[in-house]
């Protein structure tokens, strides 16, 4: 019987291995270890080659083609994985599982045994190369059960783990609030149309995965085994929605670290509505993380960031994207703050410290996920012992600490012994990995000392053959060397060569030099190199065993490792506060929003010639009777920076900071949303006005009373009286059924007159001064509506030519004057150009002066007002 054979049959071994370990991975680039190399073939090849930019060879035939093929140096393989993750690829790392030597006493052909050891994913990282210090970088998945939807995420380099129950319309802002590397979602979801577009979203990173992984009572079981224990009641209360999600990442993370999981904590579950809700159009807008212009620095998290180690970056970025909305939780936060702001020695002291502190917290999840080296339990001596230290100092002041500050304090803990042991046991310059020796101090283990002491001894014997070869032979210009094909020989010139016999044995001739070894050198070499096999042997068993002492006490590392991180953040916030000259903020029950002389954050640090001092600060109040504010002015007066800085300062205060004010009182925000018009916003080059629309939409649909609404000339992206109608219809609704705390920026001056109906609508404008045919700019925020744009007196700054300036200040007299069509088409005609030209008979009254003629628009409800203006709308387009 002869079957034709399948292409794998006819492929080599090698082939063969390669091609079954690619068909478990089939998403993944697979990196193939051979030698010094990670090599690449078939469609991976092309695909690496390109995203990297490297040579694309060929290497043999496969099923009678040749084989696309192509390869990157392990030593600097991190970089390349670096590149790949970044372009969206997973890589799965396939190494020699046993030593080549091993594999040739099979036989001479037997092949090495090789397995993935991992898969690279963008949400499974923990190389330091390979992530941002400053930044968390989650895993996260969405699950739904029923009706119910749930959310958990991981920081897989930290082991942070957390989860959360989240409603459908909610599910956009918290992974905006997440930022997630990767999103594990299962693929009966993604076939949901009402989620199409929120994926849609986060295409480059979803990871479809079968809806298997997310089945609840696999998740319940997993989640046991993981934290051994019998029920998971202790940890929080899960639903199956939640189950399914953390069962998910735990699945996952096993699939990806082969079984190996790191340190990970319990899953902590956090209440829906626990945080602010802030939409990722919200965010983007306020430029929380990342300025619209996609510098870090100008966003306001890199202008208030003062903390010096990653951990408390990381913390002070998660704690910026998630303020809280619980009053007593603000104020333990504030309380630490407050503490750190009056101890300036202490904060001092504190940050010398937290200086000197690595990153514990990745160093500890390298290690227990058994990637770590020498150099990570260094990080774990050096924090902890700085952890220590710190305890001393926190002991120091009068004053007794505040709860946040005591708890920080007890979480640090006590480490002594392991401190200890680990400064014993390793060496001031450590390799990276544990397997190229060298990192064990002398003292620490005798049988290394002696194992070292013989490979030592046995160099200093061979270093005195030299000597006494030399006196034997007479030759004085024999030598005795090594190289790493030889080992140790004997060398001398081609014309000595002769005089050489018994005992020594020719090895090589060279044009240059003769080679000889002996059979006493061969015993020292052997002698060595058994001892040095040995040393590192039992270098790398303490080495287990000090990480086996680490994971064993790893929950206490990452416990003080959370409170380093909860110390600089706090100390940074007190440093910022009197660097910057904020103030402690009150957050309450209330519906109260009053901030007196607020400031801007970023503008007043980085506003273009803004010299220290030069912003000026403003008051705000949106108490109940006066909830909703228009705001008027000119172009370029401070509207936008007045909106923002209100809307910066309720985050901050609620993400348990000081506030850039003389003082502030918030009654808790439970969500925040802020719109900029799309003309103002056309940098993106994505907003449209249906977008503009889209988002008011939502805005109108969600705010309840406790949200903080910040609209900054809505209804500019269309025609003037559309675009007002919709501001005005807008206004109405806010005010009359959201009944949301607001600012509402416009340029819309008729808009005002809503003033007189709505009860809690107060109109503010941005003060000018006009002085000499010029408008000043005060930025000062006061009762009452500006009565004009002034938009001609930006345009004369911008440098519009003067005569375009004259004309345009003439064209606006006229439409001031009461907008008669006649004098607007005589205008037209009057092009500059022919002003001379005799003026045309004025014309009788036009449709939409006769339209205008009975409007008493103190007497117009909302509703009628906007009737009018259709009707006006209609006239002016000449369909009446
Ligand atoms: P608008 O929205 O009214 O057009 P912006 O808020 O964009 O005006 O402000 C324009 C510029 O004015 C800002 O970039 C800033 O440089 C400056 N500015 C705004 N508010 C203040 C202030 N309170 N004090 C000092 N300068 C300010
Ligand atoms: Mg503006």
């Amino acid at each position: 019987m002869n079957r034709p054979k399948t292409a794998d049959e006819r492929a080599t071994p090698m082939m063969a291995q390669y091609l079954a370990i690619k068909r478990a991975h089939p998403d993944c680039l697979l990196f193939y270890r051979m030698g010094d190399f990670y090599e690449l073939f078939f469609d991976d090849a092309v695909a690496a080659a390109g995203a990297l930019d490297i040579t694309l060879t060929r290497r043999g035939k496969h099923d009678g083609a040749d084989v696309p093929m192509c390869g990157v140096p392990v030593h600097a393989g991190d970089s390349y994985l670096e590149r790949l993750i970044r372009k969206g690829f997973k890589v799965a790392i396939c190494e020699q599982v046993e030593d080549p030597a091993a594999a040739r006493k099979r036989g001479p052909k037997a092949l090495v045994r090789r397995e993935a050891v991992r898969v690279v994913t963008p949400g499974t990282l923990t190389e330091d190369t390979l992530l941002d210090a400053r930044r968390h970088n989650y895993l996260a998945a969405v699950s739904r059960a029923g009706d119910d939807l749930a959310l958990a995420w991981l920081d897989i380099s930290t082991g942070e783990f957390c989860v959360q129950p989240v409603a459908a319309e909610g599910l956009a802002a918290e992974l905006a609030r997440l930022q997630p590397g990767e999103l594990l979602v299962s693929e009966n979801l993604l076939q949901q149309p009402a989620l199409y577009e929120l994926f849609a979203e986060w295409k480059a990173a979803l990871s479809p995965q079968p809806a298997s992984r997310f089945d609840s009572a696999a998740g319940a079981r997993r989640l046991k085994s993981l934290y051994d224990v019998g029920a998971l009641d202790g940890f929080g209360e899960f639903g199956r929605a939640e189950l399914g999600a953390c069962g998910a990442l735990v699945a996952y993370v096993e699939l990806t670290q082969k079984g190996r999981l790191p340190r990970l904590g319990p899953p902590r579950v956090v209440a829906r509505g626990a945080t602010m809700a802030i939409d990722a159009a919200t965010r983007r807008n306020l430029e929380l993380v990342d300025s619209l212009s996609g510098e870090r620095g100008a966003s306001l998290l890199g202008v208030i960031d003062r903390t010096v180690t990653g951990a408390g970056a990381r913390l002070l970025a998660a704690y910026l994207a998630a303020p809280l909305t619980d009053p007593a939780a603000i104020d333990r936060r504030l309380d630490a703050v407050a503490y750190f702001v009056a101890e300036a020695r202490l904060r001092e002291a504190l940050c010398e410290r937290l200086r000197r502190c690595p990153d514990v917290e990745r160093a500890l999840a390298r290690l227990t996920v058994g990637r770590g080296g020498p150099r990570d339990l260094a990080a774990v001596r050096d924090a902890l012992a700085q952890a220590a230290e710190i305890r001393g100092l926190l002991a120091e002041p009068d004053q007794g600490p505040p709860d946040a500050v005591a708890e920080i304090d007890r979480d640090l803990g006590r480490h002594d012994p392991l401190v200890d042991r680990l400064g014993r046991a390793l060496l001031p310059d450590l390799p990276l990995l544990a397997r190229d020796g060298g990192f064990i101090a002398p003292g620490y283990a005798p049988d290394l000392d002696e194992l070292v002491t013989l490979r030592d001894e046995s160099r200093r014997l061979i270093a005195g053959l030299q000597q006494r070869y030399r006196d034997d032979t007479g030759i004085a210009a024999l030598k005795v060397r090594h190289n790493n094909v030889l080992g140790y020989y004997v060398e001398v010139t081609p014309k000595h060569a002769d005089k050489l016999e018994d005992p020594f044995i020719h090895r090589q001739t060279l044009a240059s030099a003769v080679r000889f070894t002996t059979v006493e050198l061969g015993e020292l070499e052997s002698k060595i190199s058994r001892a040095a096999e040995r040393a590192l042997a039992v270098e790398i068993k303490l080495f287990d065993d000090l990480v086996g002492e680490v994971a064993a006490r790893a929950d206490d590392i990452a416990r003080a490792a959370r409170a380093l991180a909860r110390l600089d953040l706090a100390r940074g916030l007190a440093e910022l506060a009197v660097e910057r000259n904020y103030t402690r903020p009150v957050v309450d029950d209330s519906l109260a929003f009053e901030v007196r002389g607020g400031r801007h954050p970023v503008v007043e640090v980085l506003a273009p010639g803004g010299e220290a001092g030069s912003f000026v600060p403003n008051d705000c109040d949106l108490g109940r009777e006066r909830r909703l504010w228009l705001v008027t002015g000119p172009n370029m007066a401070g509207k936008s920076t007045f909106l923002r800085q209100n809307a910066l300062i309720a985050i901050l205060a609620q993400m348990g900071g000081f506030v850039p004010a003389e003082a502030a009182r918030i009654g808790v925000v439970d969500r925040l949303f802020s719109r900029v018009g799309a003309a103002d916003d056309l940098a993106r080059g994505r907003s449209t006005f249906m977008v503009e629309m889209v988002e008011t939409a939502a805005i109108l649909n969600q705010a309840g009373e406790r949200a903080l609404v910040i609209l900054d000339e809505i209804g500019r992206g269309t025609a003037t009286f559309d675009g007002l109608s919709i501001a005005w219809a807008t206004v109405e609704q806010l005010h009359e059924v959201n009944r949301c705390r607001t600012l509402f920026a416009t340029h819309y001056h008729e808009l005002t007159a809503l003033a007189a109906k709505l009860a809690a609508l107060a109109c503010h404008s941005m003060r000018v001064k006009e002085w000499r045919d010029d408008v000043v700019f005060l930025y000062e925020v006061a009762p009452g509506a500006s009565d004009r744009a002034y938009g001609i007196h930006v345009a004369r700054h911008a440098g519009l030519p003067p005569a375009v300036i004259a004309r345009a200040e003439e064209v606006l007299a006229t439409l001031e004057h009461g907008e008669q069509s006649g004098d607007l088409a005589r205008l037209a005609h009057d092009l500059p150009l022919f002003s001379a030209a005799p003026a045309p008979d004025k014309p009788g009254p036009s449709p939409l002066d006769e339209a205008f003629a009975d409007v008493r628009p103190d007497e117009l409800t909302p509703r009628d007002a906007l009737e009018l203006l259709y009707r006006l709308k209609l006239l002016a387009d000449g369909d009446s």
